[in-house]
């Protein structure tokens, strides 16, 4: 493939620009080269990031590498295939005459969750609630960072013709079960009986009375029945109806080592035993056999702990022997920008899916797409891969409280934006939701038949491995000037 120079000023080869290019050549699909005017080839394409060309024509990209938490604004940026997009940007990214835009910068911020990172240092993790993160909550409505990508794409086709290469294939969804019940326990009755109340609350207080009692009478169900909650075999056989496979993430239950941690256990993890439930562990070992993933959904109070994750991932590992178990989601998408990533890859995970909200539906760090998250601490790639969670059943449900016209127009957007960029990214369906007193297995239905029909393919967790290359950043500081006065 053709290498496209990106010429820099001297001396500010920052750890974060030199992430930035590697992340944008796996983003746009080129070979990007960074490089400062002296090591800069006689010939062939390149780009100038900050440097003024010496001749007319050439693409230039201004270097504003600062911004004011939560100033934003969108700018009509061409992504060639993807047509005209707006795109939100941070408005200190936008040169003073007004007609240029920081991009590489602007793809920085959105994938390494620059404002997340900046929070998490003063006030510690959101784990996972976009409620709690201050500034534009729209930069989470769409995969900004991916559109940005196509832009610089589309300036260096119009600058060079035929230096691009043909587009990537088409998007995929990566289809994710997290078993967090697999009997009906008294605790699942309770927690979820608190959703439906309080979601029963808000429907009268949003002038929708019908709505409320059918919350209500699903409640009075959800505390009454006797329905069953095992249904690995019908989500498997569903998806094999539309040629699809997908990652089941099991939980293996350890001692907790405290009176604190046993409460918080017994509250929060799944309420079951991998190690006494043989129907549960017979029906992975079918599901493996035939192609599905097992990964392993760690414990509540995980999310930084290396040593219990390795002991849970090593347990699943001995009951199931179904081969080495490389991916991971956090339960309750408990996670730490700082923390959880480096206590995973400590523990032997190669791709995580928790870069998701609870809380809403959307894009975390602007992106569909697989990649090697940023450490900020170190400036260096990490050696795992992320791959972003954009849907939960639960945002459909306990916390958006959506018809079910809403419900399909949510997903429809979502899958139509991860299309749109040639992406991947998870959806995350709990496989006790099946139940009759859910009834979410419809919209799950609903979902893959949309797949279909945009032609997204299913994609295994594990196989994010396959995706980017390794974006390794040599070490020293991010030299990002964040204006934090303005937080
Ligand atoms: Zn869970």
């Amino acid at each position: 493939m053709t290498a496209i120079s990106v010429i820099t000023a001297p001396g500010i080869k920052d750890s974060w620009l030199d992430y930035t290019v590697r992340l944008m050549s796996h983003l746009s699909g080129l070979n990007l080269q960074l490089v400062t005017a002296s090591e800069t080839p006689i010939e062939g394409p390149r780009l100038y990031y900050g440097v003024r060309p010496e001749k007319s024509g050439m693409p230039f990209i201004p270097r504003c590498p600062g911004y004011a938490p939560g100033q934003m604004r969108f700018v009509p940026l061409d992504c060639g295939e993807s047509g005209m997009q707006e795109v939100l940007v941070y408005s200190d990214t936008l040169n003073e005459t007004g007609n240029g835009i920081d991009l590489l910068f602007n793809l920085f911020a959105y994938a390494s969750c620059l404002e997340e990172w900046e929070h998490e240092r003063r006030s510690g993790p959101v784990h996972s609630y976009a409620l709690r993160l201050k500034g534009d909550g729209r930069r989470f409505d769409r995969p900004y960072a991916n559109y940005i990508a196509l832009a610089l794409r589309r300036l260096i086709d119009q600058a060079f013709p035929g230096v691009c290469p043909p587009a990537s294939a088409a998007g995929a969804i990566c289809l994710t079960h997290d078993i967090d019940v697999v009997d009906k326990a008294l605790v699942t009755r309770l927690k979820e009986g608190v959703f439906r109340l309080f979601n029963a609350g808000r429907s009268m207080a949003t002038g929708r009375p019908s709505m409320a009692v059918d919350t209500l009478v699903s409640a009075w169900r959800l505390a009454t029945s006797r329905e069953g909650y095992f249904h690995l075999e019908t989500i498997a056989a569903l998806e094999a109806r539309h040629g699809f496979v997908s990652t089941f993430n099991v939980f293996t239950r350890q001692r907790p080592g405290s009176v604190s941690g046993f409460l918080l256990r017994a509250i929060f993890d799944p309420p079951y035993d991998l190690a006494r439930h043989p129907r549960l562990v017979a029906a992975l070992k079918r599901l493996a056999a035939r192609g599905h993933e097992i990964g392993i959904h760690f414990a509540f109070d995980a999310w930084r702990d290396a040593e219990s994750m390795q002991a849970e991932r090593q347990v699943a590992e001995g009951i199931l022997k179904t081969g080495s178990i490389v991916s991971a989601r956090q339960h309750w998408f408990r996670f730490s920008l700082a923390d959880t990533w480096q206590a995973q890859q400590q523990a032997g995970i190669e791709v995580d899916a928790t870069l998701g909200f609870t809380d809403r539906p959307g894009f975390r760090a602007g992106l569909a797409s697989p990649f090697h998250p940023y450490d900020h601490a170190t400036g260096k790639a990490l050696d795992m891969v992320a791959i972003p969670t954009v849907l939960m059943d639960t945002h459909l449900y306990y916390y958006g409280n959506l018809s079910v016209a809403k419900r399909r127009k949510t997903v429809r957007h979502l899958l139509g934006e991860v299309g749109a960029v040639d992406g991947e990214a998870c959806v995350l369906w709990h496989t006790h939701v099946f139940s009759a007193d859910h009834g979410w297995g419809e919209d799950y239905e609903a979902l893959l038949g949309m797949m279909g029909v945009l032609n997204l393919e299913s994609r295994l967790v594990r196989e994010g491995l396959g995706g980017p290359e390794k974006l390794p950043g040599p070490p020293g500081s991010c030299e990002v000037q964040a204006a934090l006065g303005a937080a």
